[in-house]
């Protein structure tokens, strides 16, 4: 497993459940797992989990293994598979072993599912779906017993091989457990535990055409694996006896421990695999890894490096208390994280042209500047001056307000690494836009500070002869609304969660950067000095090409009110 992971240990409940069962001998050894179903990219509240699961087995130097929950061969498929080994990796964890595939066990669950039935605790069932609803009953009332209940164990194994033979109808049967019709919980009114689909399986092929249902392959699958915590989030607390009462009624020796902690939700964002990919087939984004989605995909791409997720997973906390955060949350673990890793160079994204009146060619000089100014070993490169040069058309007011540093007509600023300059002259088009400003700079101020007068400002700029074009994409948040899919209309329903799309979550412009850029690879993060942090695009950019720029987070927090 990766030791890359750094991140400070907090302490947690798990944690402790964890130290009380080393301290009491319960267990020798941790195993955890992270149970993806492969129905979609991974989210940042799988982040959580796989920081949570992978991190315990670090730190407690057990194992967590990677198993898919493939037990829905309908929404399942390859590429999301491999998306999702790809993700966990990539976020700097490894599992222990093999790849798990719940469909690894299907062979066992049935096994286990004859023994349920022969012990007179599993029957098949021929309500159908709309009847057994009745059946079940709800919050206020009791179920009522299947008609088909008491079928002999004989009758139940040679009606349930013949499920598995292909003889009935995809839905005309299910095998249910025999629990409690009248149980207060209602997962253990008889669930259903197996089902038939002819469906194609990603691994078993049609191989089979009944399918185990979650509740019953994932305590099994756990217990096969020897795990001893299995850790997941608040909604299966109810399911927990369902859980215990399975692995109690078959003949397995090993009993793991399920724990709930609560789910991360991050306000402007979707935690939900079905309405990600909602957004994906709607074309509402360019795909899972569109760099707007809160998809593990998607932040890689928009730039945020795994230390910033781990870091942010690390921030989330582990309780049974609500998890809501706030989008600056996660932008500022990812902030933190690059502030010391990414080289820093200057673009300028808005410009407005400078002419400097008394550039000298040979006499006005440059000076070379760090990649960063704490990371000596970054190296450094020249910062060349022309008489033509650009700086962002926010850092000149004509009019300035109060307190204003940068450049003005009549005023000083200092350009960053070079001189100071005044603005002598301002030139506007037909329409009143400002489109060029003449200045001077004063050749005594490279390197020095001005005799006789204070220059408070610094600001960027860039020469327009050595800059190089890139296409620049300036992401914003992708819902207008902090929780897009939980606004109800008038009428007390749901809104459908797209209508809160922001329609300026994507602006694509072109900026000027430094010609070094140019041959940096895909995925090369840097600061844009002033500006914000922005990533070759993983998939665009082609090194030596036209640079293709993704804005990752501005180096401040732009969801601040
Ligand atoms: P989704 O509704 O997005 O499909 P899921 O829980 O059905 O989520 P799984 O693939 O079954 O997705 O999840 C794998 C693991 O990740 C589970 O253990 C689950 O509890 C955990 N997980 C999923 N979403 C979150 C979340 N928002 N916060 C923390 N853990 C999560
Ligand atoms: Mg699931």
């Amino acid at each position: 497993m990766s030791s890359e992971n750094t991140t400070p240990v907090v302490s947690n409940f798990i944690r402790s459940v964890i130290d009380d069962d080393l301290a009491s001998g319960k267990h020798k050894a941790i195993t955890t797992r992270f149970p993806p179903e492969p129905n979609g990219y991974l989210h940042i509240g799988h982040a959580k989990s796989i920081c949570l699961n992978f991190g315990l087995a670090l730190d407690y130097q057990g194992q967590c293994n990677l198993r898919f929950d493939d037990t829905n061969p309908e929404k399942e498929s390859v590429e999301y598979a491999e998306s999702i080994q790809e993700t966990v990796k990539w976020l700097g964890f490894d599992w222990a072993g093999e790849v798990k595939w719940a469909s690894d066990y299907f062979d066992q669950l049935y096994a286990y599912a004859e023994e349920l039935i022969q012990a007179g605790k599993a029957f098949v069932c021929d309500l159908t779906p709309d009847e057994m609803r009745a059946y079940r009953g709800n919050f206020s009332e009791p179920g009522r017993n299947s008609p088909y209940r008491d079928r002999t164990a004989a009758e139940n194994l040679d009606l349930f091989r013949r499920m598995k033979a292909g003889e009935f109808e995809d839905g005309s049967k299910t095998l249910r457990l025999k629990i409690d019709m009248a149980s207060p919980n209602i997962n253990l009114r008889d669930p259903v535990i197996y089902r038939i689909k002819r469906a194609h399986h990603i691994r078993t092929g049609d191989t089979w055409c009944i399918y185990p249902m979650y509740d019953y392959t994932h305590c099994i699958s756990d217990a096969l694996e020897h795990i001893t915590h299995s850790l997941c989030t608040l909604e299966f607390e109810d399911h927990r006896p369902l859980y215990d009462w399975v692995l109690d009624n078959i003949s397995i020796d090993n009993h793991p421990q399920q724990i709930e902690f609560s789910r991360l939700e991050l306000l402007y964002a979707l935690t939900s695999k079905r309405k990600l990919n909602q957004l994906v087939t709607e074309n509402r984004v360019s795909g899972w890894d569109d760099p707007r989605m809160p998809t593990i995909a998607g932040m890689r791409r928009r730039g945020y490096s795994p230390a910033g997720i781990r870091l942010f997973a690390q921030r989330c906390g582990v309780s049974k208390s609500e998890n809501v955060l706030e989008y600056s949350v996660l932008e500022g673990a990812v902030r933190e994280t690059l502030e010391a890793e990414a080289p820093r160079v200057i673009a300028v994204l808005d410009p407005i042209k400078v002419t400097l009146n008394n550039f000298e060619p040979g006499v006005t000089g440059s000076r070379s500047a760090p990649f960063h100014p704490h990371h000596p070993e970054f190296g450094e490169r020249e910062v060349p001056i022309a008489q033509t040069i650009y700086i962002e058309r926010d850092d000149f007011a004509e009019v300035p307000p109060p307190g204003w540093q940068r450049l003005t007509p009549g005023g000083e600023v200092r350009l960053r690494y070079s001189y100071v300059i005044k603005c002598d002259e301002v030139i506007k088009d037909a329409d009143g836009n400002v489109i060029e400003l003449k200045c001077s700079l004063d050749p005594a101020t490279l390197g020095q500070n001005p005799v006789g007068r204070k220059v408070k400002g610094v600001i960027h700029w860039i020469s327009a002869e050595h800059a190089i074009e890139a296409e620049v994409r300036l992401y914003d948040r992708l819902f207008n609304e902090p929780r897009p899919d939980a606004v109800r209309g008038e009428d007390g329903n749901y809104v459908e969660f797209t209508r809160f799309l922001n329609a300026e979550s994507l602006k694509t412009i072109t900026g000027y950067v430094e010609a070094c850029v140019r041959d940096a690879a895909p995925e090369s993060r840097y600061q844009f000095e002033r500006v914000g942090y922005f990533v070759t695009d993983r998939f665009d950019h082609q090194p030596g090409g036209k640079p293709v720029f993704n804005r990752t987070v501005g180096l401040k927090d732009s969801f601040a009110k």
